[in-house]
């Protein structure tokens, strides 16, 4: 028996079955229920995260002819022919291949007769966003008026290329991209039907790197399967397959921003520019790691977000908590939010990156020495002249030279700015 791969294989096949966009398949079954069937509806939302296999679903679940309250029965004709690819009422369309006037307009044609074996005619069309202003000008007059029987359901991941014309006579349903938990226990599931040989961390691995996509996770599952099918997979044999993690590239830059290594840092870049990584992608995740990290200084994340992160992710979020001062984390996280928005303009994503990197390295350094020197300075002139718990506000000024006499002005010799604003806040109003 040949292979089946296993996006195929486990292809979800009603609406229980879809993971990790359960706010929207609770519209459409309501939607189905209640009979409030739309025209139109666009499904946004990066690859790989269950558009089309949602659009087939829905489509099975219109024109089913033993539907359970909202689910499709999986076993009639229409059903069947719907998942085989076969149903002449249902025609999938790849918006990047049929993206001009002659396609949209035979298209036109077309919707104006009646379904032939099932309730609905449904046109589901992929890449959407590729076809051009003339076709979509041609298909907005059969949106504006849909005959009874016609559906569209436009699938995309840049709803933003879609004319305002068309989106506005669209349900619009936004896919969201899965965490790395959900799609390791996904797969985990998955391992434990097909009888796999792989450690939970390995599958860990998978989830890290696919980046929100079901279906990319699914292809690397087969990948390493298939590279390693007698023995026990482990995170080293995707290691093997698919080299630096991205979490692992992300926290060993952090690692070399925290050293000061410029040297390292841009050792390290030209490594992943070897390895073929995308550097758009490793900004992306850079910015999400600083997001992180401003986090853990207000939340426990262990408690409070455990779904959205792996352990080993964890590990090294713990590692680097605290080790960037506050302000500057804010500021790293900007910066590395100015690098994506950089990136999307530049011919050389890798450039950029490099720069970015260089400059969180510059920023945090340079705080850095700051301190250090103010603190050398500090204990050249002895210290601070008066312990911390004389001050009524409980705040010490840090110590810094007078210029004029050249005398460190520390604690309660310093202008208390921060005593002298509590003393007049608590004074008694001048009438
Ligand atoms: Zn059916």
């Amino acid at each position: 028996m040949s292979y089946l791969v296993l996006a195929r294989k486990y292809r979800p096949k009603d609406f229980d079955e879809l993971v990790g966009q359960e706010h929207i398949s609770e519209v459409l079954k309501n939607a189905i229920e209640k009979n409030r069937i739309a025209h139109a509806y666009i499904f946004s939302g990066t690859r790989g995260t269950g558009k089309t296999t949602t659009a087939r679903i829905f489509t099975k679940a219109l024109n089913c002819v033993d539907r359970k309250a909202s689910q499709p029965c999986g076993k009639c004709p229409n059903c069947k022919e719907i998942a085989d690819g076969n149903s002449i009422d249902v025609q999938e369309i790849d918006g990047a291949s049929n993206r001009g006037i002659e396609e949209i307009r035979s298209l036109r044609e077309n919707v104006q007769y009646a379904p032939s074996s099932s309730k609905y005619k449904v046109y589901i069309i992929d890449e959407a966003h590729q076809i051009t202003d003339a076709a979509f000008n041609a298909l907005l007059k059969t949106l504006e008026e849909p005959p009874e029987h016609v559906i569209f359901i436009l699938a995309t991941t840049d709803p933003q290329k879609i004319p305002l014309t068309i989106l506005s006579r669209c349900q619009r349903f936004k896919f969201r991209p899965l965490s790395a938990v959900e799609i390791s226990t996904h797969l985990e599931k998955l391992s434990k039907l097909e009888k796999f040989d792989i450690d939970k961390s390995a599958l860990q691995l998978i989830a890290q790197i696919s980046n929100g996509s079901l279906r990319d996770s699914l292809s690397m599952l087969d990948q390493v399967i298939s590279f390693s099918p007698d023995d026990k997979i482990t995170d080293k044999t995707v290691r093997e397959l698919i080299g630096l993690s991205p979490l692992e590239m992300v926290s060993s830059i952090v690692d070399l921003i925290l050293a000061k290594d410029a040297k390292g840092i841009l050792e390290k870049i030209a490594g992943i520019a070897a390895e073929g990584y995308d550097f758009l992608q490793i900004g992306r995740d850079t910015r999400e790691y600083f997001r992180k990290l401003v986090f853990t200084n207000y939340i426990d994340l262990e408690k409070n977000a455990p779904e959205s992160i792996l352990p080993d992710e964890m590990e090294s979020l713990k590692k680097h908590k605290g080790m960037f001062q506050d302000n500057i984390l804010l500021r790293n996280l900007h910066l590395a939010n100015r690098c994506i928005e950089e990136m999307r303009f530049s011919d050389n994503t890798r450039l950029i990156f490099e720069l970015y990197a260089l400059k969180l390295m510059q920023q945090t350094a340079g705080i850095d020495e700051l301190i250090d020197k103010l603190s050398a300075m500090e204990k050249n002139l002895g210290g601070p002249s008066g312990p911390a718990d004389s001050q009524p506000s409980g705040d010490t000024p840090p110590a810094v030279k007078n210029p004029g006499t050249g005398h460190s002005i520390a604690g309660s010799d310093a202008p208390a700015y921060k005593t002298a604003e509590n003393t007049a806040k608590n004074a008694p109003a001048q009438p």
